[in-house]
């Protein structure tokens, strides 16, 4: 049996959150719009967000990364983990078949037509690859939602955090402190992050992409660092400088919904030689 509670999905989709995210990040809100994000989070996606911030203790990240980083669940191709991930049934997205797939499409496209570098626009093909996750019996709350480091005081800058008060970790002093279980600026790759999509597609792709791809994965949804400013304390010099490749990616991300939807037989063979190029036939998942 999990510790953690398990109730019904607040989300009608995982996506959900993301277009909860970039409604939150619109282009030309000022600074006072974006502290009222309530204003644009429905009911589920608050009741998601109270999901998430009572169970992503410390003790829940260890047994998650414990079960996961391994990487030892299955092995897939990248064509074959797209096809995967795409099974996810979106419900709030009926008229297409490819919903899962087309938000990485785009992000992609966007990259490519911006001129980035091959690596990047895989990057961008890659990146919410982890949320088969879902797909595994994971809870929404333990695969999307902005990331943050846990075993150490919650920023004021994590978007609803009232609802840390629910949080078990709140009832460990060592925890609760500014830099809880770790070192001033000891570096990000030391610090657990709350679970979720960003950690586990990083692990999976972290040998065959190059460094700035590793930080855009693994924080792209750690939004109090990258958007916020936060937890510059536990940072190093080195986090700080990748920082700037993380801001690059988010854009991208966040604001290329909505625009044509590629068509995917016509990318197709674009992507297949530039899977080919980076990854291996198979990656352990
Ligand atoms: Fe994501
Ligand atoms: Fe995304």
């Amino acid at each position: 049996m999990h510790a953690y509670e398990v109730a019904t999905e607040p989300l009608k989709s995982v996506d959900d959150w993301d277009d909860y995210v970039a409604a939150r990040y619109k282009k030309g809100k000022s600074e006072e719009e974006f502290r009222n994000y309530k204003a644009d989070a429905n009911p589920g996606v608050t009741e998601f967000y109270r999901q998430n911030h009572a169970n992503q203790t410390l003790d829940f990240v260890l047994a998650k990364e414990a079960e996961y980083l391994p990487l030892r669940r299955r092995k897939m191709g990248m064509w074959e983990a797209l096809d995967y991930l795409n099974t996810l049934v979106d419900d709030s997205d009926p008229d297409t078949d490819l919903s899962q797939i087309e938000h990485l499409l785009q992000t992609s496209e966007a990259m490519r037509q911006d001129g980035q570098p091959r690596w990047m626009v895989l990057a961008g093909l890659t990146h919410d690859l982890g949320k088969v996750l879902c797909l595994y019996g994971e809870p929404q709350w333990a695969v999307v939602g902005d990331t943050f480091p846990v075993g150490c005081a919650w920023s004021s800058e994590i978007v609803f955090p009232e609802f840390f008060a629910a949080n078990p970790d709140r009832n460990v002093p060592e925890y609760q402190t500014l830099y809880g279980i770790y070192e001033p600026s000891c570096g990000l790759d030391k610090v657990h992050m709350s679970w979720g999509h960003d950690e586990y597609i990083y692990r999976v792709t972290k040998d065959y992409l190059p460094e700035p791809a590793h930080y855009m994965l693994r924080y792209h949804s750690f939004y109090p660092a990258h958007r916020h400013g936060a937890y510059r304390h536990l940072m190093n010099q080195h986090d700080v400088k990748m920082f700037e490749w993380v801001n690059k990616f988010n854009p991208y991300d966040l604001y290329s919904k909505g625009g044509a939807r590629p068509k995917l037989s016509e990318v197709k063979p674009y992507y297949e030689d530039l899977i080919a190029e980076f990854y291996p036939a198979e990656l352990q998942f």
